[in-house]
């Protein structure tokens, strides 16, 4: 079945079904194929990685590791994954032969912002999926912009992307964690309620968007990693 028809089909099935049923489906899905939670350890990626750990804790959870990380990033990484007890974590970092081509100096992000996601991310990501049929992210639709309209299913290259919290808001959000009493990112209570790569993140105001602190003052507001050909990928109908 055509990828763009199987996400239609899902969302149809699923208009009315919860985050956690979703995700159950999506990682049991044999038309999508084996499915990887792709996980940045955010402001509010323990919610996913909570539930996918309710479901089955051998679930691959990708993690890319720009190497241009907030240091809290890291240890909550690491402090998260053991606490929730997840065993397949896939730690996926740029390729060494071209970092030491295109950013031997770490300096990429200051001349060319979609180059250095390109290679910190997008790349990494796309050989990391490369045997999966299906994605999970976090995107919510509350977080605006490019992710007003996201469906839970959608088709996304040649791979199902699924998006099991896409109709959250936050305080779904807030009220999940605190009553399943779940640890919050260190630099969250600093200000950060969206968090990135270091050279690419600032603090954010009481009244501004939370994703403001995201290369500010930059036209760009997405990493690349939920595009296709410079194009934001949209399929499927919205649930
Ligand atoms: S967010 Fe910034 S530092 Fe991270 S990969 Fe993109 S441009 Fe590079």
């Amino acid at each position: 079945m055509p990828l763009k028809e199987l996400a239609e089909r899902r969302n149809i099935l699923h208009r009315k079904s919860d985050a956690k049923t979703i995700l159950k489906h999506a990682l049991d899905d044999v038309q999508i194929g084996q499915t990887a939670l792709v996980s940045s350890f955010g402001a509010e990626s323990v919610v996913l990685l909570h539930m996918v750990a309710q479901i089955n804790k051998a679930t691959p959870v990708i993690f890319l590791d720009t190497e241009m990380l907030f240091e809290e990033t890291s240890q909550y990484q690491r402090d998260v994954a053991q606490s929730l007890d997840l065993t397949d974590i896939r730690i996926i970092t740029p390729d060494r032969n071209e970092v030491l081509v295109s950013d031997v100096d770490g300096l990429l992000h200051q001349a060319d912002t979609s180059a250095c996601c390109h290679l910190r991310k997008v790349k990494p990501l796309a050989d990391a999926l490369r045997n999966f049929g299906g994605w999970i992210s976090g995107r919510k639709r509350f977080q605006s912009g490019a992710r007003a309209d996201i469906p839970h299913f959608e088709k996304d290259a040649r791979k199902i992307k699924i998006n099991p919290l896409a109709n959250w808001t936050r305080d779904d959000l807030s009220a999940y964690m605190s009553t399943h009493k779940l640890p919050r990112h260190p630099l969250v209570a600093k200000g950060y309620p969206s968090i990135g790569c270091m050279p690419c993140t600032t603090r954010v105001g009481a009244h501004e968007d939370p994703r403001a602190g995201r290369w500010r003052n930059a036209k760009k507001s997405e990493c690349g990693i939920h595009f296709e050909d410079g194009k934001l990928i949209k399929s499927g109908v919205a649930a």
